[in-house]
């Protein structure tokens, strides 16, 4: 589309990115890119059990700066729908492959719910965002868009045949994505509609998985990034997975702790993230 001289701002901006792709060692890049992920997943996962992130009910207004919710969302979620298909077309060495197209579709669309669709349907547009939380949400999701973009395009030979499609890896991922997709999206529908538009109170939630635990939506999120993890079968779904886990495990502990100190009549059976178990 662009050829190799002249051309508009945009041919000749793409030129320098992927020329300067053949000097820089990105694979080096990628290295470090992922162990920061894993390290920072190794980290978060025991301090945020002594330690609350102040988003959400969890806010105790201790922020110095804050951002409307709406925008702050959006800002956080960007870097994952920017960033992944920019590594996959500018640096991706095979982005013409049916299975790394199919993964690319997979996350796009992902992202189109959660950086834009979930955000948008939000009930809670009147509260604010700690700007710390939107700065941290942002760089893990453009570290994280382009640390998967890049192990799928360059470093994972078993995805770059159509074989890849009945592998039992790959359906059993796919599946496992599917299951967790649904339960996140009921889970976060029966949390939205507990509010009337402008509201931003809360009430103890009733239906679906909230029947065993009081964090399915939590439960469905890692049980999506599983089933990627297995489906693309490379480190970097593993380490999403490992973060995603680190994150919202102890965070699902401290809601349930939440709902049992505020509501007296919290159903008692109820676990936390784990039916029957935890
Ligand atoms: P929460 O469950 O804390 O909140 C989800 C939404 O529902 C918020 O708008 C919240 O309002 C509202 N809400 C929650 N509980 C109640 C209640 N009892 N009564 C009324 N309204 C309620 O989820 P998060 O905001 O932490 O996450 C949102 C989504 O993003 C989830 O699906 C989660 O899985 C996903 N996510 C994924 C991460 C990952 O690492 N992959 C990281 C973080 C989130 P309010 O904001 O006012 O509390």
């Amino acid at each position: 589309m662009c050829g190799n001289e002249g051309g508009s701002v945009f041919c000749r901006s793409l030129r320098v990115v992927t020329e300067g792709h053949q000097s820089m060692n990105w694979d080096q890049i990628y290295e470090w890119a992922l162990w920061l992920v894993l390290g920072t997943s190794a980290v978060t996962f025991p301090a945020l059990f002594f330690i609350t992130l102040g988003y959400g009910r969890h806010d105790q207004g201790k922020s110095m700066l804050y951002v409307p919710s709406l925008p702050g969302w959006i800002l956080m979620e960007a870097p994952s729908w920017i960033v992944f298909p920019l590594t996959f077309f500018l640096l991706g060495r095979h982005n013409r492959e049916a299975v790394p197209l199919c993964f690319l579709a997979i996350w796009q669309l992902h992202y189109f719910y959660r950086g834009i669709i979930f955000p948008l349907r939000m009930r809670n547009r009147n509260k604010r965002k700690p700007v710390g939380a939107v700065i941290a949400g942002f760089l893990f999701t453009g570290v994280n868009g382009f640390v998967q973009a890049y192990a799928i395009t360059n470093l994972s030979p078993h995805l770059w045949t159509p074989d890849w499609f009945a592998d039992p890896r790959f359906i059993v991922g796919i599946l496992l994505m599917l299951i967790g997709v649904s339960i996140n999206i009921h889970s976060d529908s029966v949390l939205r509609n507990l509010r009337a538009p402008g509201e931003t109170g809360y009430k103890i939630p009733h239906g679906g998985l909230y029947r065993w635990i009081s964090a399915p939506n939590y439960f469905g999120e890692m049980i999506e990034w599983l089933g990627l993890a297995i489906a693309v079968w490379n480190v970097a779904g593993l380490s999403f997975f490992l973060f995603t886990v680190a994150n919202l495990f102890p965070r699902a502990l401290a809601h349930h702790r939440w709902y049992k100190e505020r509501f007296p009549d919290y159903p008692p059976g109820r676990k936390a993230i784990i039916p029957g178990l935890i």
